[in-house]
């Protein structure tokens, strides 16, 4: 977003860096620079954002928003690049993720990726670049975005008053806005975790804690704490429980990692189901019985009922 202000800024002192005072800073900043559209999947959209005079969403309904970039989102681009430029300057398209594109999107977006409409640069923001088709990179100048290093993160995360800024950055694997977001989670977090670290865990008591938050994160969290039982076991290193690393390593000892490495496998394909499982609650508990089986050394959790 600040790459893209600083494309549309009229006076930008410095390449990349937005002036901040301009008009056009202005529009950008209010949501509403005539030259720019940001492409993000309708569940990317905060309700704050979105104009609807209707009644709030229900929770349901949130849940069917979509997590794809829709290839009719592309194809309205079209009628965007045929109107000249109310500044006439610059045009910016942010699509983000980029990997949330199918490849009929992608291929859509193709055309306008070879024959840019003048003036119009295209940012296709993605952590998951090899998503992307090859037609379409090799149409894209790659630029890298390396994480902060870990002090200026803690920094920032403690200007925007994000308490247990390292307990979280570290579950965040470093990534500082990762971090500020889990900052909502961070109870959730600290219970799942004394649960998981627990050697006699009781699924069922599990499973009932986790239905307060989305299926999703609970299995990219449980995906985190199973990591970091195989990285101990294998390598003695701690990534994402660093404060914790006396448990995760004493609790590793007694598990195989060829268990640990099969219930991760399975997590991996249970993150795709988890967007929207038939039975949430089903689901969990499956997955969990999963944990209870590996860590008392029984191979039977590796396929797993549900999914
Ligand atoms: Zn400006």
């Amino acid at each position: 977003m600040e790459w893209a202000q600083a494309l549309l800024c009229e006076s930008a002192q410095q390449p990349r860096q937005a002036c901040g005072q301009c008009l056009a800073c202005g529009w950008f900043v209010a949501g509403n620079h005539p030259d720019f559209r940001l492409v993000q999947p309708d569940s990317h959209v905060k309700e704050a954002e979105a104009v609807d005079d209707g009644p709030p969403l229900t929770a349901r309904e949130r849940e069917k928003k979509s997590d794809q970039i829709r290839i009719d989102q592309v194809r309205e681009l079209q009628s965007f690049m045929n109107l000249g430029t109310h500044r006439a300057g610059r045009r910016v398209v942010l699509l983000h993720p980029a990997d949330s594109m199918n490849s009929s999107t992608q291929n859509a977006l193709l055309k306008n990726l070879e024959e840019p409409a003048a003036g119009t640069v295209f940012i296709l923001a993605t952590s998951r670049g090899h998503r992307l088709l090859p037609t379409v990179r090799s149409r894209c100048q790659m630029v890298s975005l390396p994480q902060p290093a870990p002090e200026e993160a803690l920094q920032w995360l403690r200007e925007q008053g994000v308490e247990q800024a390292e307990t979280l950055l570290a579950l965040a694997g470093g990534a500082p806005l990762l971090a500020a977001n889990l900052a909502d989670r961070a109870d959730f977090l600290e219970q799942l975790a004394d649960q998981l670290a627990n050697p006699r865990v009781d699924a069922l008591a599990v499973a009932a804690l986790c239905q307060r938050v989305p299926p999703v994160e609970v299995v990219t969290a449980l995906y985190r704490w199973c990591y970091d039982l195989l990285s101990s076991r294998i390598s003695g290193r701690v990534r994402y429980h660093a404060g914790r690393a006396l448990a995760v390593s004493s609790l590793a000892a007694h598990c195989s990692p060829r268990l640990i490495a099969g219930y991760l496998r399975r997590l991996g394909r249970a993150r795709a189901l988890a967007e929207h499982p038939l039975n949430p609650r089903l689901f969990m508990e499956d997955l969990l019985f999963g944990y209870v089986a590996m860590l008392e050394g029984k191979a039977g959790h590796l396929s797993g009922q549900y999914p």
